[in-house]
């Protein structure tokens, strides 16, 4: 099983701990925050480490009703349970406490949970404090027609909002057997391109400490195990996200793809235009 490589830590927010549960101890995360409940982003979520750990800090574990009532379902540890938290989706203000331990003081969070339109009950967070901003996009699916929608991403004038840090996730599949009807190439092409897309644009900064082990989820791009993580800065969600779907370098090389292995990129686009309709 492949391993998420974020490690859940969000630079501009001190003390929090996003979609990574791994080595609580260590971590001493003053609230954490899952995005939704496939496994790549519950590492460490199921451990007597963070059992332990909570018991000690009582950080809570913040994260939507749906992944709150799976969460339930896969694990009915009381000693776990009794630590999540639930937010609505839209804005939410929640107090971090102070950890003299680390220095930090107090902090007022203000999270919006936005729909990701990827698993059941799966959100985006968009963090903000007196003087920063950061989205944690987590698995998402989005409409190229639906940007403007999202209200939560822009002001009321209805520009985009300036971001701190945008940490943008992207997914793969662990398991790719090359084949005639798919080229072992494919996605680590589609890769390539949307690596120099983010280079040239906007100044990534890898995250990922491992060898990436890109490997396509050719057939929905959804996946329980994804293998890399782009964080990029800047100014705008909305610019990059619009700059990916409009590319033509990643629209040729998708379609192709999805020619070539049969794959299921059109199916994407129904279900985009599914969504439009809706
Ligand atoms: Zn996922």
């Amino acid at each position: 099983m492949i391993k998420s490589s974020f490690h859940g830590v969000i630079d501009e927010i001190p003390g929090i701990s996003v979609d990574n549960f791994e080595r609580a101890d260590a971590v001493q995360a003053r609230a954490y925050f899952l995005s939704h409940c496939h496994s790549d982003h519950t590492q460490g979520l199921f451990t007597k480490e963070l059992i332990e750990t909570l018991e000690r800090t009582r950080a809570c574990l913040y994260m939507s009703e749906p992944t709150a009532a799976i969460i339930e379902d896969e694990n009915n540890d009381e000693r776990l349970l009794k630590y999540i938290k639930i937010l609505p989706l839209g804005r939410n203000s929640i107090i971090l406490p102070p950890s003299p331990s680390q220095n930090l003081p107090e902090l007022y969070l203000t999270v919006t949970l936005i729909t990701a339109a990827h698993s059941f009950g799966s959100v985006m967070f968009l963090f903000q404090t007196t003087n920063k901003n950061v989205l944690f996009t987590g698995d998402f699916r989005i409409s190229n027609n639906n940007v403007s929608k999202y209200t939560y991403f822009h002001d009321k004038n209805g520009d985009a909002i300036h971001l701190d840090a945008l940490y943008v996730d992207t997914t793969f599949l662990d398991e790719y057997t090359p084949s005639p009807e798919r080229p072992p190439d494919a996605i680590d092409k589609l890769h390539e391109v949307i690596s120099q897309l983010a280079t040239a644009k906007h100044n990534p900064i890898y995250r990922a400490q491992e060898e990436y082990q890109i490997k396509p989820e050719i057939v929905h791009f959804r996946s329980a195990n994804p293998a890399l993580k782009f964080e990029i800065n800047s100014d705008s969600i909305v610019r990059v996200i619009q700059d990916l779907l409009t590319s033509n370098a990643v629209k040729q090389y998708t379609d192709i793809a999805a020619k070539k292995a049969a794959v299921v990129y059109r199916t994407i686009k129904e279900e985009m235009r599914k969504e439009d309709l809706e």
